[in-house]
């Protein structure tokens, strides 16, 4: 069995974007929107040699609300995976829900299985790919990504920069992740230090409960809640 690191899309290989006149952050819904982020190409070259497959999973409801049509999309894609391809990354599969509850699209419009924080399409690309959820992370930047994560029984990481605002958050959602970096290319350093370490053919086949890790966000300032919050 292959064992994969799941990446969510916006805000962890791409820029999100901020429209202004909507007063929302959101996906590109154009491709000149699209903005690979820093070294994502790189740290995805290091998911590949420590063995992992590397998978999108990602939420995409702008078709069903009308904010881009399925030919935008596929070009948005189609200019992913290109900017991916300069830096030599590939991306082994990638899964998509298309759905939203509240679709302006009929077709569309439904209560799936597969949006996060549903842990659906981490299913699916498990049953399709032969993965090993247990033996997985999910990276994303939305406690949304966490959920999902958790939910399929992978690792977890959180992208972030931000200050403990939303730790309570995590707590009341039940996501708390194993670990918050920066970006991208700090979660592949993480995962190789627990590939590289002594424990980590211990810590595989224990219960995961792992120390806090963090970059440079204070959640250690909430060490109090003990070691079994995490
Ligand atoms: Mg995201
Ligand atoms: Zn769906």
């Amino acid at each position: 069995m292959a064992k994969a690191v799941f990446l969510d899309r916006d805000g962890v290989i791409n820029e999100l974007v901020y429209y202004q006149e909507q007063g929302i952050i959101d996906s590109p819904f154009t491709v000149e929107q699209f903005r690979l982020l820093p070294s994502v190409g790189q740290a995805i070259k290091r998911f590949y040699e420590m063995g992992y497959k590397v998978i999108l999973v990602s939420n995409q409801p702008g078709i069903a609300k009308g904010h881009m049509s399925e030919e935008t999309f596929d070009k948005i894609r189609e200019e992913m995976k290109e900017e991916l391809a300069k830096d030599g990354a590939l991306l082994d599969g990638e899964y998509y829900c298309f759905h939203h509850p509240e679709a302006k699209i009929e077709r569309l419009k439904a209560n799936c299985e597969c949006r996060k924080p549903k842990p659906g399409l981490l299913f699916q690309a498990a049953k399709e790919m032969d993965i090993d959820l247990s033996q997985s992370w999910m990276i994303g930047d939305g406690l949304i990504d966490i959920k999902a994560g958790k939910g399929a029984g992978c690792r977890t990481i959180l992208l972030g920069r931000m200050k403990c605002e939303l730790c309570h958050l995590m707590d009341e959602e039940n996501a708390r992740p194993d670990a918050i970096t920066s970006n991208l290319m700090e979660a592949a350093q993480l995962i190789v230090s627990e590939v590289q370490s002594p424990e980590s053919e211990v810590r595989e086949r224990a219960p995961l409960n792992p120390k806090p890790r963090t970059s440079d966000i204070g959640l250690r300032t909430r060490r109090n809640h003990g070691a079994n919050a995490w």
